[in-house]
């Protein structure tokens, strides 16, 4: 009888244990409708963030822009690139050496005719730009970004 009230327990302790895991990584994940973006973001961001466009080079808020702090996501204020990362690559969209880790995701993209590494928000999948290899060191990568899906926070 004791072993069996002390299966019940242990049961009971492993379901709840598995439902708080769950609970965590929901609401880590930011998930909204397209419907719910659309009344969030502006027409442009909309585009690039959630249809995976690209702003028109040089046009960036953030192209020449180098103050102190940290670049989030516009769409869930996710810490994505740190100033002392960002670097000018001429290539008219904000360039980073680096991220943040664990919180931009890397896929692989085929589209346009192209293999590039397409670079998402991981909390909300919002497009960001893509990731190449001609980067300067330490890492020899360049985090090719769009402004429009960055938001600045830091010394104004
Ligand atoms: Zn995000």
């Amino acid at each position: 009888m004791k072993a069996f009230i002390f299966n019940i327990v242990a049961i009971f302790f492993l379901v709840s244990c598995s439902q708080g895991q769950q609970i965590d990584s929901t609401s880590m994940e930011v998930v909204k409708s397209d419907k719910e973006w659309k009344t969030l973001l502006s027409p442009q961001e909309y585009y690039v963030l959630r249809q995976k466009g690209t702003e028109r080079a040089f046009t960036g808020k953030y192209n020449k822009f180098y103050k102190e702090g940290t670049y989030v996501c516009r769409g869930c204020q996710n810490p994505l690139f740190k100033s002392e990362t960002k670097y000018d690559s001429g290539s008219g969209w904000p360039s980073y050496y680096t991220c943040i880790e664990g919180n931009v995701e890397e896929i692989q993209d085929n589209s346009h005719g192209m293999n590039r590494v397409e670079v998402v928000c991981n909390r909300c999948k919002g497009h960001l730009g893509h990731v190449f290899t001609d980067g300067p060191q330490p890492t020899g990568l360049r985090y090719c970004i769009n402004s429009v899906s960055l938001s600045f926070e830091g010394k104004e």
